[in-house]
């Protein structure tokens, strides 16, 4: 399938998921709005690669997804935004109790406001264009919870319910609005948990991989980021037009048991 003409923004995407989602619609023929509240240099060369690697149109936007004005002016200086990925998100970990209220404050900010302020912005752009696709990188968490991430199942949970409500108001357009619950992907964040996991747990990589890390995927096996790519990208295809306000998980299992 051809996204050839299509602007596609991913915010939070100079790593992890993100990139990997916008380099499958920049694969795909999407001109591409890479963003992350960072300006270095760095970020910059990605668009630069990622336009080079797939021959479309990319550009680096920083705005800080924390920040309601910074999320509604990245819509608005991307200029046309077909296809809006809310995937920034970050993690904080600790019980109820002693959970840092600014932790809490900014979960719930970039992963959960940020996706309202873009959509908002973004949804008056594709009723212009009378096309539109909405994907929000919601969690496995979005349908289930673990201990001490209140938080981020909070805001997961919301992105779920925002993602049904943005369905029905555009439910009789050329718009579909939906969530990939992802369980464990092999970003290089997890990746770098691997060996302090191996030296605490004493277990050599494929059994802390296996029994610590994986241990609630029945798959046993990580999500790529190449695959979250490629679930967008089905997302955005003629194939999923009727597919609108439900959660895909690309969990292993996860939510199965
Ligand atoms: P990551 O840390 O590699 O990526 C997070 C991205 O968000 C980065 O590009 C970071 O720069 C950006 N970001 C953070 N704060 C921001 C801010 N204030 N403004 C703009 N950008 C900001 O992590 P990831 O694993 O790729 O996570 C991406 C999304 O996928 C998150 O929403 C996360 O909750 C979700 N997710 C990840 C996993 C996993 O196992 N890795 C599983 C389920 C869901």
């Amino acid at each position: 399938m051809s996204l050839a003409g299509k602007t596609a923004v991913v915010t939070g995407s100079n790593s992890g998921i993100g990139l990997g989602v916008a380099h499958e619609l920049a694969r795909a023929g999407a001109d591409v709005v890479l963003n992350s509240f960072t300006d270095r240099a760095e970020d910059h060369a990605l668009a630069v690669e990622m336009a080079t690697r797939h021959g479309v149109n990319v550009r680096y936007i920083k705005a800080d997804m924390s920040r309601a004005d910074e999320c509604r002016a990245l819509i608005e200086a991307a200029g046309a935004c077909d296809i809006l990925v809310n995937n920034a998100g970050i993690q904080h970990v600790a019980p109820v109790e002693s959970f840092p209220p600014e932790k809490w404050d900014a979960i719930i900010a970039i992963n959960l406001s940020s996706a309202f302020h873009t959509t908002a912005v973004a949804l008056p752009m594709m009723r212009q264009a009378g096309w539109g696709r909405i994907v929000n990188i919601a969690s496995a968490h979005g349908l289930t919870a673990s201990p001490y991430k209140s938080a981020y199942v909070a805001a997961k949970h919301g992105i779920v319910g925002f993602t049904k409500t943005v369905a029905l108001e555009t439910a009789e357009e050329a718009i579909t609005c939906n969530a990939i619950c992802p369980g464990y992907v092999l970003t290089p964040l997890v990746e770098a948990q691997i060996p302090d996991q191996m030296a605490a747990h004493g277990m050599d990589r494929d059994t802390v991989v296996r029994e610590v890390m994986l241990a609630r995927q029945p798959s046993k096996e990580f999500a790529t980021v190449e695959q979250l790519g490629g679930t967008a990208v089905f997302l955005c295809s003629a194939a999923a037009a009727q597919i609108t306000g439900t959660t895909i998980s690309v969990d292993g299992g996860w939510t199965a048991l």
